[in-house]
């Protein structure tokens, strides 16, 4: 099926491009593997995106702009994109639901969260290891969970599941945290969070469910078996440790540093007609508002590149 231009990923980035492009009367498709907004449909409130004081939820973020995007004409298809190809003039996209072909792409795939590799990590993956506090913090009402990560969401997602935990100990690697100083000092101060510095998580053990789990220092080396406060049948352990770019589909297309897609001023990556934006590019500042600029600066520019090759 041909496009005017094809949008990979409907986080904030693919969505605000889909509802440029769509508005510049592109034929625009959008494909999104889950539901639409990405990393902030599991975001629980979004309290500095501009002209948003109250704050917002994330999914109600994610399904706005979908609501926009939808209105100006953009399709969103739930489907699994399988294999690109950039070669030709005409870019393909393989997709569960077949054949897609467009003049124009944009790669807004965005990132997934990070394993902290410990050993048995995969088994419980899912499965007592969560690593989306909005999600999964509920579960834990009235009990210890424990947060591994140092950055700012480890740090603020802490005091989100606070509300639920009885106590939420953050396990970070070094002595000092990553995450921004307001969003730590909002830590610091909320009686229910304390710390343990210098440690990882070296191994998860259990059998049905997880029961234990072995905490190194890497200061002094002592290693030390976590278990369940007496009077719990369990506790909680949330892995917030950073993101890893959903790129995999695009090796050997496009030009990537460690999975991420550089690009330029406008967007586009080394091939002509493939653009990407939000966080699956090169840059420093990842942030909602980043994303939601990187997807109309794509759009723009993907439809004054089109006008060029008319
Ligand atoms: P991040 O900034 O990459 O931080 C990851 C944290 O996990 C770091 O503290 C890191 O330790 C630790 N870590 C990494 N791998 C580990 C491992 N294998 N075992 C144990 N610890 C490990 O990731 P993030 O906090 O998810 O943030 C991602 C981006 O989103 C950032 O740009 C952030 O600013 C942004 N964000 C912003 C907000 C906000 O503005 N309110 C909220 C959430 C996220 P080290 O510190 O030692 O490297």
């Amino acid at each position: 099926m041909k496009k005017d231009i094809i949008i990979i990923g409907a986080g904030p980035a693919g969505l605000t491009a889909g509802l440029y492009a769509a508005r510049a009367k592109m034929n625009t498709v959008i494909f999104e593997r889950f539901m639409a907004g990405g990393q902030i449909a599991s975001t629980m409130e979004i309290s500095n995106y501009p002209g948003a004081p109250e704050g917002i939820s994330g999914p109600e973020f994610g399904m706005r702009i979908r609501e926009q995007a939808e209105a100006f004409g953009a399709k969103i298809m739930d489907v699994e994109v399988l294999r690109v190809d950039f070669s030709g003039e005409l870019k393909k996209v393989y997709t569960s639901e077949g054949e897609f072909e467009a003049p124009v792409v944009i790669i807004a795939g965005g990132t997934q969260p990070r394993a902290m590799g410990a050993v048995g990590e995969d088994k419980f993956k899912g499965r007592g290891i969560s690593y989306c506090a909005t999600c999964d913090a509920a579960f834990f009402e009235g009990l210890h969970v424990y947060v591994i990560g140092g950055g700012d969401t480890a740090v603020e997602e802490a005091g989100f599941i606070s509300n639920f935990a009885r106590k939420v100990t953050i396990v970070h690697r070094r002595d000092e945290l990553r995450a921004a100083k307001s969003i730590q000092e909002k830590a610091f101060n909320n009686p229910k969070i304390d710390f343990i510095w210098d440690s990882v998580v070296d191994e998860v053990r259990g059998n049905q469910r997880i029961e234990s789990f072995i905490l190194r220092n890497l200061k002094t080396g002592e290693r030390r078996e976590i278990t369940p406060e007496e009077g719990d049948l369990m506790f909680g352990l949330f892995v917030l440790v950073g993101f890893v770019p959903e790129s995999k589909l695009y090796e050997g297309q496009v030009e990537m540093i460690d999975g991420y897609i550089p690009t330029d001023e406008t967007m586009m990556t080394n091939v002509p007609g493939v653009f990407a934006a939000g966080d699956i590019r090169v840059k420093r500042v990842r942030q909602v508002v980043t994303a939601t600029s990187d997807g109309a600066i794509a759009a723009i520019e993907a439809e004054k590149y089109l006008e060029g090759k008319k």
